[in-house]
């Protein structure tokens, strides 16, 4: 195998293989899979654009029985610092965020086993009706899978449920690395590759629109991130149901991972992690790259690896809080740092509609 036979499948738009993928992981400079990655992205989003969405991530409750060792977010029910808001307070806090022009809100918690089914369905009607500016982006697959647990019904009964409330899109969260033997050290209880998968190929059955997401800097492999990405590539083949990839790195601070893994992964192995991703995921769209989770240099930088998206305002952040690592912006830096990175800012809502586009001021 060699780098220049791949390169001419790239440029003849054929799709690689799963060993490919990992001989491009394990051999292939970081620039030259930068240039495979924008010769991809410019294909497929030949614009200068980059977008990115006003949204906010609060939480509803950070009870959890689910122990992942990489969280840093969660509480056991009665330990100090635990919560649960009510759906009239998580409202307010929505109507807060709208004047502050945000159109998304992606919300999530723990899988806290006291919530009914019923304040869900509840969440999402209420939003839809009394906070008509925001999209409800609702509920990791962990979520999900929790409801179905306290109601007695099926994952797909769940998703109808709440698709007939008025919810359309669900975050990707809860992926962390889809290889079964990474998710028993690192997630035990959470479920398996397919449960995550199931989830998601039943939301797009009914015609939910996802992302889906890779947390990687643990215990993965190469090989580990070779299957993560061919299982995606599978479903997207069979619903094209996920709008974007976005890969982002584990935050050790506060989780017992910590002792096994103190830090965090490297920016190089993240323009690697993305440019792969724009590359394998021949069949996605937008690829995010993350001022958030990587810093804003890292995040500008990945603009140039095969990202045309730049991810969130993110308003309001309490899970990367937990583990220590704080990252803030509002929408005129981000606005600034897609410009500074040579791209022309596009405002869109959470199912990649432009909404506004920021044409670069002409010098004076
Ligand atoms: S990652 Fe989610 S499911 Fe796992 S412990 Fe944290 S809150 Fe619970």
């Amino acid at each position: 195998m060699h780098l220049s036979t791949i390169s001419t499948k790239i440029q003849n738009q054929e799709r690689l293989t799963p060993e490919e993928c990992l001989f491009l992981l394990k051999n292939a400079e970081l620039l030259d899979l930068g240039d495979l990655a924008n010769q991809i992205r410019y294909r497929k989003n030949p614009e200068s654009r980059v977008t990115f969405v006003v949204d906010t991530n609060p939480n509803y409750t950070n009870i959890c029985n689910v122990d992942c060792i990489f969280c840093a977010f969660y509480r056991h029910e009665g330990e100090a610092g635990e919560y649960t808001y009510s759906v009239d307070a998580m409202i307010e806090n929505f109507k807060r965020s709208v004047a502050n022009g945000v159109t998304t809100v992606l919300l999530q918690g723990g899988v806290n086993p006291k919530i009914p089914f019923e304040y869900y369905v509840e969440m999402v009607e209420r939003t839809v009706k009394e906070v008509p500016e925001v999209m409800p982006h609702f509920w990791s697959t962990s979520e999900i899978i929790g409801m179905a647990s306290v109601s007695g019904l099926e994952v797909r009964e769940v998703l109808k449920r709440l698709w007939d409330a008025g919810q359309r899109t669900i975050p990707g969260g809860g992926a962390e690395i889809l290889s079964d033997r990474v998710k028993k050290k690192i997630s035990s209880l959470k479920g398996t590759s397919a449960d995550w998968l199931n989830v998601m190929r039943e939301a797009h059955k009914i015609g939910y629109k996802t992302t889906a997401t890779m947390m990687y800097g643990h215990l993965e492999t190469n090989e580990d991130v070779v299957e993560h990405l061919e299982s995606i590539r599978q479903l997207q083949d069979e619903y094209h149901g996920f709008t974007a990839f976005i890969p982002w790195s584990f935050k050790p601070g506060n989780t017992p991972l910590e002792k096994i893994i103190p830090h965090y992964a490297t920016p190089m192995r993240y323009l690697q992690m993305l440019a792969i991703s724009r590359i394998y995921l021949d069949n996605f769209d937008h690829i995010q790259a993350s001022w958030f989770s990587e810093g804003k240099k890292t995040g500008q930088i990945a603009l140039h690896f095969g990202a045309d998206d730049f991810g969130g305002t993110l308003f309001e952040e309490n899970v990367h809080a937990a583990a220590n690592f704080v990252n803030k912006t509002n929408t005129e830096e981000v606005i600034q740092l897609i410009q500074d990175s040579g791209f022309i800012p596009a405002q869109r809502t959470t199912l990649y509609d432009v909404l506004k586009v920021y044409e670069k001021k002409e010098a004076a």
